[in-house]
């Protein structure tokens, strides 16, 4: 997400903005703007940024100084969407029109979508999202903000959100903060963005992350801050750290580069093994090989390399070229592999198929041994708050021990960084071993931090507290 006020233009900024964060959604983009002679106007694209948001012929109908987006990244459930899911939503209240980007996952809306559509409400799309305008929309509050706050009351989950009216940005928190965003300067301008390195590329100036729990009001006079929502410990998604945000990224004050690097120390420390060549699998696991490269003194060669224009988009016209698989995205260093005893580093094992099919690559090329080291703990538990995984029963680590995924993948070890390492490495990234902040690990440890009341309903088991 992304939003910017005060500027001349202010969807080209965003357009940017979003191209910089393609990497948390490639499915489709929008983005609404408002100006006082045209009003709000929007648009909406399948595909990436870069295809849609860079056409003169389509930017020229997003005039004005004020304008937010989105990019879509759907989870589990919410597979192919329709336009009319793609955001920012828009909605016209008595007080004026407002526009929500949200990200992250509302664990109560199916039970909110019901109550809605029962008292009259006529949703347009299937995203959970959507139930944020209707719950505004049945507000008795006198200005957008308020209904806002009253609306976001009522929701549970993970949410970070980018918002606009007329003439005011706004930018909301969930009270655990599981989602980032900051806040940057431009000129006289101000931006609100999912990540740091967004702001980079329109050069504004990081000013700080929004609070967990905290809405700002951005107007031309300046930013007012509210607290809505009862305060609480910040529980902010260690994946982020792991996998989900740009290496050049900050987060809470420290490099997400400097961490995952830091990550592959610590799993180099507990996981060592002997071998003659460390290769990540890219892009994710790059940072966490190098640390572990360095830990270990075993080189670092890029024995994987990845095809940079292959997108998730990619249309695969036939059997044979589905079946290609994985060698559509990453292929082999044979010259650098064969003979080698190899460590590949890798960020994750959801399914554990493409880390199969890597090591099949790897043994085809050449490779005399292959060790995995993985540079977060097993992946036990489904995300509910906006990262996309599988149910429990396709989680290779919710039905098998370490040992037996292992032999799943007949490889020669599998080792994954612990829960404490994992800590250790996002705390010691910033020199703080023993006062680390308690983050979102469910998908991890299985203690889900609010609990997912719509799958709860469905039946599912959370973990008794200890
Ligand atoms: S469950 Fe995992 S991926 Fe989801 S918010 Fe928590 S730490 Fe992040």
């Amino acid at each position: 997400m992304f939003g910017v006020v005060g500027v001349v233009d202010a969807s080209n900024f965003v357009a940017l903005g979003l191209h910089a964060l393609q990497h948390r959604g490639q499915e489709a983009g929008g983005i609404v703007s408002h100006d006082a002679v045209a009003g709000f106007n929007s648009a909406r694209r399948f595909g990436y940024v870069r295809d849609n948001f860079t056409k003169a012929s389509l930017m020229e109908t997003l005039p004005g100084p004020l304008a937010i987006g989105h990019v879509r990244y759907s989870t589990a459930g919410s597979k192919g969407a329709a336009i009319r899911d793609v955001q920012p939503f828009f909605g016209e209240f008595s007080m004026g029109g407002a526009a929500i980007a949200h990200n992250g996952n509302i664990t109560n809306a199916n039970s909110l979508r019901r109550e809605l559509i029962e008292r009259g409400s006529i949703f347009q799309s299937g995203s959970d999202s959507e139930c944020i305008i209707h719950l505004m929309a049945r507000s008795l509050q006198r200005n957008i903000p308020e209904r806002m706050e009253d609306a976001l009351r009522r929701v549970e989950g993970a949410f970070s959100i980018v918002a606009m009216t007329r003439t005011k940005l706004i930018g909301v928190r969930d009270p655990l903060g599981v989602r980032p965003l900051v806040l940057g300067k431009i000129g006289d301008g101000w931006a609100l963005s999912s990540e740091t390195c967004a702001l980079d590329i329109i050069g504004a100036e990081y000013v700080r992350e929004i609070k967990p729990g905290e809405m700002v009001v951005i107007t031309e006079k300046g930013i007012e801050s509210h607290y809505p929502f009862r305060l609480q410990e910040s529980r902010f998604c260690i994946f982020e750290h792991v996998y989900f945000s740009r290496p050049d990224s900050i987060i809470g004050g420290q490099s997400v580069y400097e961490t995952r690097r830091q990550i592959g120390v610590e799993l180099a420390r507990e996981n060592p093994v002997d071998a003659d060549l460390v290769c990540p699998v890219p892009d994710s696991g790059t940072p966490a090989a190098i640390g572990f490269a360095h830990e270990s003194g075993i080189p670092f060669g890029m024995g994987i390399v990845r095809n940079q224009y292959m997108g998730r988009t990619f249309i695969e016209p036939t059997e044979q070229i589905r079946n290609m698989g994985v060698r559509l995205k990453l292929n082999v260093n044979r010259a650098l592999i064969k003979g080698k005893r190899v460590i590949l580093v890798d960020d994750s094992v959801v399914r554990g198929t493409t880390s199969r099919k890597i090591k099949q690559m790897i043994l085809d090329a050449g490779a005399a041994e292959v060790h995995f080291r993985i540079a977060s703990p097993p992946t036990a538990w489904p995300c509910f708050y906006g990262v996309d995984t599988p149910q429990r029963d396709k989680l290779l680590a919710a039905t098998m021990s370490e040992d037996e995924m292992c032999e799943h993948l007949s490889v020669d070890s599998l080792k994954f960084i612990s829960l404490d390492g994992l800590y250790r490495a996002v705390g010691e990234a910033k020199g703080r071993n023993n006062s680390c902040p308690q983050y979102c690990d469910a998908c991890f440890s299985g203690e889900y931090p609010v609990a997912p009341s719509d799958m709860i309903q469905k039946g599912f088991e959370v973990k008794a507290a200890e």
